[in-house]
């Protein structure tokens, strides 16, 4: 009949081989919690092959020496205190969020480790198996209990110091564990038998295991590679431990594209191969190199080596829909040759299943450590993302380094955001008027309201066409259309522009503001609010926004149409032109951009006239009203008007002007406009803003 303790260990032995083949054939992640876990795994196999050969000394004391008999208990003792211990740093390294401790407290908790190693290599040791169990007494015996009593007691302590930064179910499977470490320890220390440590610290890396070390929650399943998850966690790592770091990302510029034509799964099968193609590109980096040991990194043969043994030459993270990642410690001389090749690469066509998939896309190369201002990995991350979404692929270039020129601009950018963000809180916008004139009735009765923001304190002036796109990127647009729109109703009521004889006011629209399913009720409110007629509003949303949206945006013009609100067709020129879609949408007014008028006064550009000619053409016989925009001369004015322009808006008539100057423009101009005195007035007090 087998040992109680040997029916526990086959057990044991079988669910550990489980997860020990698992965890090998999986790729795993280089981060210090993991080489930690990794070496418990290796160790816990070495003790469980221990402790067969242990038990079977016991069992056969006759067939084995006893000296071979007291090295195997040394190495099973020494191996199973290892792991604990091994533990204690796993614990404290997770909670720690990947610091390394150290070296005074290092020194400190490995010392009654080394003395236990001490007592077990010298200590003595008596067993005896009797009524199906083991049991052990001794110097050694006893101080493999306390040792691990020991760790276990600290273990626990850690988890609570660190409650903050392990996870609850985590904390307590660890806590558990330890319990029943501590329980099996006092069995055996009080001589009852039973060695159940092997057993208790096994069911603990199971957990471990199961829970938060499975290599797979670090893998992304679309690409094969590391997910965003893994990254944030080793760059967490490599910045903490002060390396310099390059970061050298593949950004996919036109993956939309690439989905609508060949769907989802061959778009991620796409993603997949470029990530291979890294991959292969950098795994013959040879860090062994001459050019690799020199300038900032210093880097031993040793930590050579284990990089490349850890995989962390050849590990690519998914960090974006778009954009895979590469990280490494080594200097930019070592890897400039796999830069150059991986530029090409890219801009092969990928070919699979029958499908040949072009793909645009661009390198970024991003430098830690070098820039003082990208302190933690949040910047860093940001910087990753400024520049994805930046830097675009060209023929004669895809690969972009950050320099101190980007850094100025992303610092703008941020500034700009800091600014932006005041301002929605404070509602520290303004709004400038932009007169139209109708050429028919010859007086102004409409205008466009344009935002304004400006910060004395730092960068003065910023356009529109600066931060509405920020604003739009960073969440804030909604906000920053609310507050124009009440600010232009508020005008509107406060002056009494309805009554005198302001036809509308255009108001202009983010894409993503109209495709907002909240957009009809805000404006709704605000005109309650204000008590302006809808008829009085204008909506101006760009061609891009047209083309590009669905049924929201639909649904959203229908709901303010029925209200009264018109709309506008605003940048007519500058997008796609889908004209077939455009006539499924309903709008009153065309503006005509100034990028398609402008060139009709250039006189290298014949075709502008006949291009713009047509496409007034074109509108008139849809039967909207056409709006020119950007009209700077009498010749402009003339010209438009001549071929059935009805509505003419630019500086030849007057800038954008704030408040008090549009009333004065307006009293000024009551009547009809005289070109003539007209042009004289502006140039008198050019007002614009
Ligand atoms: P947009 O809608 O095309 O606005 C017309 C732009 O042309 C305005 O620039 C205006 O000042 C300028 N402009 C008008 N006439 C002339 C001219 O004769 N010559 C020249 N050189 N320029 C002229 P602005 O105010 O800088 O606005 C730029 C863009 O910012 C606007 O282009 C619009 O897309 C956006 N924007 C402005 N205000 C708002 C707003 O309240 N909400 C939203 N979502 N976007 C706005
Ligand atoms: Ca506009
Ligand atoms: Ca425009």
């Amino acid at each position: 009949m087998l040992l109680l303790d040997t029916r526990l260990l086959i057990v044991t032995i079988l669910f550990f081989g489980v997860i020990f083949v698992d965890y090998l054939r999986n790729k795993k992640l280089p981060l210090l919690s993991n080489k930690i876990f990794s070496g418990m795994l290796y160790l816990t196999a070495v003790n469980l092959v221990f402790n067969v050969l242990k038990i079977y000394s016991i069992v056969h004391v006759d067939q084995v020496t006893p000296a071979v008999s007291r090295f195997c208990n040394q190495v099973f003792y020494i191996t199973l205190i290892l792991v604990v211990v091994a533990l204690y740093w796993y614990v404290e390294i997770l909670g720690n969020q990947q610091k390394r401790a150290k070296s005074q407290k290092i020194i400190k908790r490995m010392l009654p480790f080394c003395l236990s190693v001490l007592m077990i290599l010298f200590g003595n040791l008596e067993f005896y198996a009797d009524n199906n169990q083991i049991y052990a007494s001794g110097t050694m015996a006893t101080t493999f209990e306390l040792t691990i009593l020991f760790y276990a007691l600290l273990i626990i302590r850690s988890t609570y110091r660190l409650k903050d930064t392990i996870a609850k179910d985590n904390r307590l499977a660890i806590q558990g564990g330890m319990v029943l470490l501590i329980g099996s320890s006092l069995v055996q220390f009080f001589n009852l038998g039973l060695m159940l440590s092997s057993v208790a610290i096994t069911l603990v890396i199971l957990f471990i295991y199961l829970s938060f070390e499975n290599p797979k929650e670090y893998l992304d399943e679309v690409t094969g590679s590391f997910n965003k998850r893994a990254f944030h966690l080793i760059l967490d790592e490599k910045k903490e431990a002060d390396k310099p770091l390059i970061l050298i990302s593949v950004v996919i510029d036109d993956l939309n594209r690439i989905q609508t034509m060949v769907g989802h799964d061959n778009t991620n099968h796409v993603l997949g191969v470029i990530g291979s193609k890294m991959n292969e590109t950098f795994l013959s980096i040879n860090p062994f190199l001459d050019k690799c040991v020199e300038p900032h990194v210093k880097l031993s043969r040793r930590q050579r080596r284990k990089m490349a043994d850890h995989g962390f030459l050849a590990s690519v993270y998914h960090t974006r829909s778009n954009v895979m990642t590469h990280l490494t410690e080594l200097p930019l001389t070592c890897i400039e040759d796999q830069l150059a090749r991986l530029s090409e690469v890219i801009r092969e066509p990928i070919t699979f299943d029958g499908y040949t998939v072009a793909v645009k896309a661009h390198i970024d190369v991003i430098f830690t450590a070098v820039y003082r201002e990208q302190e933690s990995c949040d910047e860093v991350y940001d910087m990753m993302n400024y520049m994805a979404t930046r830097n675009q692929a060209t023929r004669e270039n895809n690969v972009h380094f950050l320099d101190e020129d980007v850094m100025a601009q992303k610092q703008r950018y941020d500034t700009i955001e800091a600014i932006l963000r005041k301002a929605v809180e404070s509602k520290g916008f303004f709004i400038v008027y932009q007169p139209i004139f109708h050429a028919d009735t010859r007086c102004f009765q409409s205008a466009e309201a344009l935002v304004r923001l400006s910060d004395t304190e730092t960068i003065g002036f910023i356009s529109p066409e600066e931060f509405i796109p920020i604003a739009e990127k960073k969440g804030l647009i909604m906000e920053l259309g609310a507050i124009v729109f009440e600010k232009v109703c508020a005008f509107a009521r406060k002056e009494a522009l309805p009554e005198r004889g302001i036809e509308y006011i255009e108001v202009n629209l983010s894409g993503i503001q109209c495709v907002h399913p909240d957009l009809p009720t805000q404006l709704t409110e605000i005109m309650k609010k204000y008590d302006i007629a809808p008829g009085f509003i204008n909506l101006e949303i760009t061609e891009t926004a047209l083309v590009e949206s669905g049924e929201i945006l639909q649904e959203n013009m229908k709901r303010l149409r029925n209200m009264g609100c018109s709309f506008s067709m605003d940048d007519f020129g500058t997008g796609y032109s889908n004209l077939s879609r455009m006539a499924e949408v309903v709008y009153d007014l065309v503006k005509l951009d100034k990028s398609l008028i402008w060139p009709c006064f250039n006189d290298d550009n014949p075709k502008a006239n006949a291009i713009l000619e047509s496409v007034i053409h074109m509108l008139s016989q849809l039967k909207v009203n056409i709006v020119a925009e950007g009209v700077e001369t009498a010749e402009m004015a003339d010209y438009l008007n001549n071929q059935g322009v009805t509505h003419l808006q630019g500086y030849y008539y007057s800038k954008p002007i704030d408040e008090d100057a549009y009333l004065n423009f307006l009293w000024a101009e009551s009547g009809t406009f005289d070109p003539i005195e007209h042009v004289f007035e502006t140039n008198r007090n050019s007002t614009g803003i």
